[in-house]
Formats: C-alpha cells, structure tokens, sequence
C-alpha cells in the first residue's frame, strides 16, 4: 500500500489533504523519465520556452486565490500574504524572463587571435529541493531559470508544506511538455535518494545543517550544487540614524511571516545613545502586530510552522533571558501554537539567540559603545546573507563595506535593485537567486573558437 503524507493546517492542527509519498523506488525512473524529457525541451529554441513559461505566469496569477488560500492553510500565514506570493510568483516570471533569455543567449568573445562563442547549454536533469516558509516562491525561484535553460526538472517540497507545491507544480505542467517538471513527495529519504541519483544539477534551499549532508553526499560525484542556508542577519543602528526609519524596517523585516525567513534582521547593533529611543519605536510597532489564523483578516501574523520550530524559539528567548537579556516587549505568555513578537534588549554574545539562527518573531537588540567591536561580533557568524546599516550616507557605506554578508542594504532592507543576485556569503551558501550569474548557474557554459 502506499504510504501517505498529510499536510496540517499550524493553527489547529486540522488535516488539510494529503498526497502519496513517492516511493524511493519510483525515483531512479523519474529521472530516466526526466532525462528523456530533456531532450526535446532543449531542442526547443530559448524563445519557445519562454513562452510556454510565460503562459504559466498567466496561469499562476489567475489561480493566486485559489493557490493562496491552500498555501496560507497549510503554511499559516495571512491569507494576503499568501495570495501576494502566488501572484508575486507569476509577476516574477513575467519581470524576469526577458532577463533570463539574455543571460542564456550566445556571446562573443575576441582578442587578437582567437574569436570565441560562449554557449550556455542545458545541463540535463536539475533537482530543486525546498522549504516551507514560502511554499510557492521558493520552488519557483530555482525551477524557473533551471526550466528556461532547458533542463528537465524535478522538485521535492518541503513536506510540512506539499499540497501548495502539488498545485503550483500542476499549473506548470499544464504548459509543458509530459515530464518536464516532476514533484518527488516525501522528507529527507527522497531528499537524499535525489540527490544521489543520476541527475546533473542540485539546487537546495533549506539549513546549513542539511546544506552540508547534501555537499558532503554531491561531493562523491562531483555533481554541481547551489546552496542557499539561511543567515543570522545584523542590522546597525548608528548614531546618525534616522531612528524612526530604522525601527520600521526591523519591524517588518524581523517579524515578516513570523520571522521564518532566511533574510530576517535577527540582531540589531544600536549606538547606545539612541537605544533607549530606538527600542520604545520598535516595541510600539511590534506590539501592535496582531496573531491569528491564516483566515482571520485582521490578523498579520500567523502560527509557527510546528511545535518543533516554536520550541526552538522560545528556547532561544528564555536562554537569553535567563542569560540576563531584558523583555522589552513579548517575550512570554506565548499563546498555543504562536510565538509572541518579541524584543529582547542587553543581550550578548554568550546567547544562544546572538550565535544560531532563530527563524521566529524575535530581535535582540546588542546597544553598542564602541562600533569597531560591534562590527567584529556582526561578523563573528558563521552565517553571511543579508545585513542593513542605517545612519548617515558615508559613514554606513564604511559601516557596510565591513560587514561579511552577500547583500547589505544602507538606510533600507537588504534587498537589491531588480537584475542583482540573492547572494550569501561565508555558510549562507554558495550560489546565486536570479539575475545573469544566477540563470547561468544552470546552464554548462561551452566555448567553441576560432583562429582569426
Ligand atoms: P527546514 O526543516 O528548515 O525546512 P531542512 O534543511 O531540514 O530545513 O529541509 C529543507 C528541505 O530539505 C526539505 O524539503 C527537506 O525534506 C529536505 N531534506 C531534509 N534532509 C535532507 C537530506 N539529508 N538530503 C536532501 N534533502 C533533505
């Protein structure tokens, strides 16, 4: 008989349906099939299959509520928000396959001898494996390009979350050719059998700690790997800052999806002549966000994604506080299956919640003296994605050209300007999400030249 996955609704635990899990032994012909498949998407020109993916754009946005109302059950977060990521999905393939169809085109290359023809060629048969904080987006982000470039693809979704991938990959597949796209349903079994299999390109989105089973298991085969893993994001508040502006951005940034997000400000360096201020701004922000159940329309944050997660947050909250770091608001009184939004003030390095990724609804705030140590504990992590430095414009460019992390933004977020990767440094991963170096991570670059 078949084993069978069931995906839970984490605010009450309701079954919300379920699907077949894939037997490890269907994977080996999945593959052979995709492989298979391959071989006339590819023939296809750039240009005939972006327009195929451009009609699933289509598709995904006529379906965003329907999708979204799936995805916010079985993840939990505001119906709005899942509804907006659906959409965004579709939005982001129309927004960016013009793009992607230029990074995949042929370019010349010529010096004084040689003329030289740069192709970026199919690698064959790509494996996108994900998480569940963002059910719909994440897959997408790696099935797109590893599609446009003329793969075969198979994803295997998180399974707290595989009823959303199921939709989102069915709408994909009503554009493509049979076996194309591929969905392997299971845990880390289909994970590991995925990898290990005769594929060509792995992409993985998910923690550090299964990160490295993945690339210690490629390494045997030498099979590519692209990795993103997450990040302990600092945030610095200088003197010179614009306190109101920085205490907005933590707050939606710290707490956006409940703080389930790799690009999430986890610890803020404020100069310890504005702390006092900083902090009443943001706890007035904080407190004000309301929890409930993903249908409760006036709800903007939902339950965590499982009992595991919320403990390992409240963990960290009441080591830090029994560490001696101050409430400054939250903190307690956690109601079931939710994680109050919490700031945490007087914090330091010897916290579990200033070394390991939290993922939940907390920031610590770290007020600073002397901004040269700050900055030696921002970067003393392992992790490397994304920071923010408010204050002054020439003294957060110095501020931030220190920082080790991919993606650092001065007096806003993190996130770049439309065409720049999502990039991590240090064990954030290796790899890139969109723009031209990212597509072309799945494509086997071939350089054929000539003499002149
Ligand atoms: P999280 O628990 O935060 O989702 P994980 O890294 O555990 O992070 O999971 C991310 C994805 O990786 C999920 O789809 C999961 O099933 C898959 N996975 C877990 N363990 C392995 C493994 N050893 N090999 C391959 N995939 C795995």
């Amino acid at each position: 008989m078949s084993e069978t996955l069931q995906s839970f609704n984490p605010f009450n635990g309701e079954i919300v349906g379920e699907v077949t899990v894939t037997p490890l032994s269907a994977i080996s012909p999945m593959v052979s099939a995709a492989r298979k498949a391959s071989i006339h998407w590819r023939s296809l020109s750039i240009d005939e299959r972006a327009t195929r993916l451009k009609k699933a754009a289509h598709s995904l946005r006529k379906n965003a509520r329907k999708l979204g109302e799936l995805l916010s059950q079985e993840n939990g977060k505001p119906l709005n928000n899942g509804i907006g990521e659906v959409s965004y999905s579709g939005d982001y393939i129309l927004q960016n396959i013009d793009e992607i169809i230029e990074a995949l085109k042929p370019r010349n290359i010529e010096d004084d001898h040689t003329h030289s023809t740069l192709y970026y060629d199919p690698l064959g048969v790509c494996i996108a494996i994900t998480p569940w904080n963002f059910p719909v987006s994440m897959p997408q982000w790696l099935v797109l390009p590893a599609l446009a470039a003329g793969n075969a693809v198979i994803l295997k979704p998180s399974e707290e979350t595989p009823l959303s991938a199921q939709a989102y990959v069915e709408i994909m597949q009503s554009h493509l050719p049979e076996n194309v796209l591929q969905i392997v349903h299971g845990a880390g079994e289909q994970g590991k059998a995925l990898v290990v299999a005769e594929i060509d390109l792995i992409a993985f989105t998910g923690s550090r700690h299964t990160g490295k089973e993945i690339l210690a298991i490629a390494s045997q085969s030498l099979k590519r790997v692209i990795l993103e893993l997450g990040g302990k994001d600092p945030m610095f508040v200088l003197d010179s800052a614009n306190i109101k502006l920085a205490a907005q951005v933590a707050a939606e940034n710290g707490f956006e999806n409940a703080g389930q997000a790799c690009v999430s400000v986890e610890r803020i360096f404020v100069d310890d002549t504005i702390a006092d201020e900083f902090e009443h701004l943001l706890a007035d922000k904080v407190s004000r966000i309301k929890l409930g159940p993903w249908n409760d329309p006036l709800a903007t944050m939902g339950p965590m994604i499982n009992e595991r997660q919320r403990q390992i947050v409240i963990g960290h909250i009441d080591d830090a506080v029994a560490k001696g770091a101050t409430i400054v608001c939250g903190g307690k009184d956690h109601p079931e299956k939710f994680v109050n939004p919490t700031v945490l003030s007087h914090v330091d390095t010897s916290m579990t919640i200033m070394n390991e990724e939290t993922f939940g609804p907390v920031v610590a705030v770290h007020r600073f003296t002397n901004l040269d140590e700050a900055i030696k504990i921002a970067n003393d992590n392992p992790y490397g994605l994304g920071a923010s430095v408010f204050g002054k414009a020439s003294q957060s460019e110095q501020v931030a050209r220190r920082l080790e992390a991919g993606m650092i933004g001065i007096n806003k977020s993190c996130f770049g300007a439309a065409g720049t990767p999502w990039v991590g440094a240090k064990q954030s991963g290796y790899g890139y999400h969109g723009s031209i170096e990212g597509h072309r991570q799945f494509t086997q670059v071939r350089v054929v030249s000539t003499s002149i």
